[in-house]
């Protein structure tokens, strides 16, 4: 008895949201750890990601040095690899984060800001969540923000959608569509043309729900670790969409969103395939 799921696709895939680890480090909220760039590699070569944009996650205990690994290998992996800077303004000050933001987008070309609401800790209407978006508006790059229950009330869409209407020309992105908040979110972005949406927390039926309210061109791939993308981009192969739709969803609209308008590689990267040594959670036994 055997089972295998594999991706096939000639379709060039890119994948928005993967937290890469620190190494021999557990993330200090959520205890992950273990998605090395060397993970992320290998299962972009085996799910024909051609690009990834990495980021830190919440917790992260040293942002500014992972910040530093991400451009090292956008550098090292030209076109496969880009980054999204995050990293918690309580803990680093208001006038550091905003000089490593900006440093992260001028200086290491970095295609986004994270707000993390939860794990940080502050809702995006807050003064503290206004630097980010005045950061993110400044710089032109979009800003992407958790939304979802697990992060109530920082994580509130409806917060993120009055910032939309503050901020007209900065793109939105929702990291999450989970239940209770999906149908809130699908709303906000049929209606604000700078929100959009990704797969990641969501169940296909979410998915199918954007597509037929949004249109694909509001609908990213958003996987989290290495070890979810096949998984992730399952949900977009069960929804019933067109290959246009597809083409858009998983290719087409990050390129709008993100900027990357050539800069992406054509073919996936050439990887020795590994699996995932992860850690997750804080369980005591
Ligand atoms: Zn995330």
């Amino acid at each position: 008895m055997s089972l295998d799921v594999q991706v096939h696709t000639d379709l060039p895939i890119i994948e928005t949201h993967q937290h890469i680890s620190e190494r021999d480090k557990t993330d200090r909220t959520f205890g992950w750890g273990g998605n090395h760039i060397e993970n992320v590699l290998s299962a972009m070569a085996s799910n024909h990601v051609v690009t990834a944009i990495l980021q830190p996650l919440g917790g992260a205990s040293d942002p500014v040095a992972v910040h530093r690994y991400i451009a090292e290998n956008a550098k090292r992996y030209p076109g496969h690899i880009f980054g999204i800077a995050s990293l918690n303004i309580k803990e680093h000050g208001e006038e550091r984060t905003v000089l490593e933001l900006e440093s992260c987008v001028r200086e290491l070309g970095f295609v986004g800001i994270k707000l993390h609401g939860f794990s940080h800790g502050f809702s995006p209407n807050s003064p503290l969540g206004r630097v980010y978006f005045e950061t993110a508006n400044r710089l032109g790059v979009p800003l992407m923000g958790c939304v979802g229950a697990h992060g109530m009330p920082f994580t509130n869409p409806g917060l993120y959608a009055d910032m939309a209407l503050e901020y007209p020309n900065l793109k939105i992105i929702f990291a999450h569509l989970d239940y209770p908040i999906a149908e809130t979110a699908v709303s906000l972005a049929m209606r604000a043309p700078n929100i959009y949406l990704s797969s990641s927390l969501s169940i296909p039926a979410y998915l199918r729900l954007a597509l037929e309210k949004c249109g694909a061109e509001k609908i990213m791939l958003a996987s989290e670790d290495s070890d979810s993308i096949t998984a992730e981009i399952a949900k977009f192969a069960a929804i019933g969409a067109t290959d246009a739709e597809l083409e858009q969803m998983l290719y087409k609209t990050p390129i709008e969103v993100f900027n990357l308008h050539g800069r992406v590689a054509q073919n996936p990267p050439t990887a020795e395939m590994i699996s995932m040594k992860r850690q997750a959670g804080f369980v005591v036994s």
